[in-house]
């Protein structure tokens, strides 16, 4: 299980270190891919008008990254309204000191916050317990592995514990949530084409709907080699800050056309005009399939919600089953479940 936050189109970074993994998972695992649109307003509910919006995006680019809704289950997660009533019921067992020790909230806060007064300010009682609603998020598909990177971990850890309480409190011997195991993923570092971290919000990035011809002007501007003044001057693949590394995503290290382009850069026998040239189409070539799939669903909107509420009922459907059990475990009537 996992999910993304509905917050615009999603670049090559999202691609290269969510998307692919995924797409591998999927035909692995019983597997549950989710656009969290409540996350996104922990931190963007003043922008609420832009979250629909957002979920077709997010959902066009999964579909055109090749996220398949015949093989997983794709959905919006306020379209399983289960999954909130399960945040309810774990927040009555959640301690407050648990959410206050999230380390990853003290970064949330730092980033939307210049000042402790602004913090206070910025911290709701949403973002307080969106470790809750993460947990729910997993533990309503009784999620087994969760793709996540390293700094992810503490999330994972607090889902776990959420399980373990339960599990002790009213399982009664009985195992009614698995405790959830974090399945660490590569996660390349996309850079910029300023070579800094690669995100939308630095006005930086290369993103999956781009047109080719978008993306060519945008690979043109890559930053290169900063010591290699003039064409005859031999250029440093190390000290490429970013079309090499790009090349050493898009092709095999050591290969013939890996190796071509490392000898004509450090023999001068490519200027790095003709360099990014060249990187752009390998780009647009890789992504041209994509970019089509995509399309596709762009025109077809119908279909697209036809995909979504399909896999929203998918989705409802289990997460009622477990709803059922917590209720029963719990022995209370779940009042909701019978309307
Ligand atoms: S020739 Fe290519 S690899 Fe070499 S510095 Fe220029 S852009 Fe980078």
């Amino acid at each position: 299980m996992s999910g993304m936050r509905p917050t615009g189109r999603l670049h090559l970074g999202h691609y290269f270190g969510v998307l692919v993994n995924w797409v591998e998972f999927q035909s692995q695992y019983d597997s549950y891919f989710s656009i969290v649109d409540w996350h996104a307003l922990t931190t963007k509910y003043e922008n609420s008008q832009e979250i629909d919006r957002n979920i077709l995006e997010v959902a066009l680019d999964w579909l055109g990254a090749g996220i398949d809704p015949d093989q997983c289950t794709l959905y919006v997660q306020s379209g399983v309204p289960e999954i909130a009533e399960l945040h309810l019921i774990l927040s009555m067992l959640t301690k407050q000191n648990w959410v206050e020790r999230e380390p990853t909230l003290k970064d949330m806060v730092r980033m939307l916050a210049t000042d402790e007064e602004e913090a206070k300010d910025k911290l709701t009682y949403g973002m307080l317990g969106y470790p809750v609603l993460m947990a729910a998020d997993i533990l309503s598909f009784k999620g087994e592995l969760i793709p996540v990177g390293k700094d992810q971990e503490s999330h994972l850890e607090f889902a776990r514990n959420l399980a373990r309480k339960f599990n002790s409190l009213y399982g009664q011997g009985q195992e009614i949530f698995p405790e959830p195991k974090p399945r660490f993923t590569e996660t390349p570092l996309l850079k910029g084409i300023d070579g800094q971290k690669m995100g939308k919000s630095f006005n930086n990035d290369i993103k999956l709907a781009d047109t080719a011809e978008d993306t060519a002007a945008k690979v043109k501007k890559m930053i290169t080699d900063r010591t290699r003044i003039a064409k005859s001057d031999p250029g440093h693949t190390d000290l490429c800050e970013v079309p090499w590394p790009f090349y050493n995503i898009f092709l095999p290290k050591e290969s013939d056309a890996w190796l071509k382009v490392k000898t004509e850069c450090e023999t001068a026998q490519i200027g790095c005009v003709d360099c990014k040239k060249n990187l752009a189409v390998l780009i647009n070539e890789y992504f041209a399939p994509i970019r089509e799939r995509r399309e596709k669903f762009v025109k077809d909107e119908a279909q697209l919600y036809k995909v979504l509420e399909h896999g929203n009922q998918k989705a409802r459907k289990v997460a009622k089953a477990t709803l059922a059990q917590v209720y029963e475990a719990m022995k209370m009537k779940n009042w909701s479940l019978n309307r």
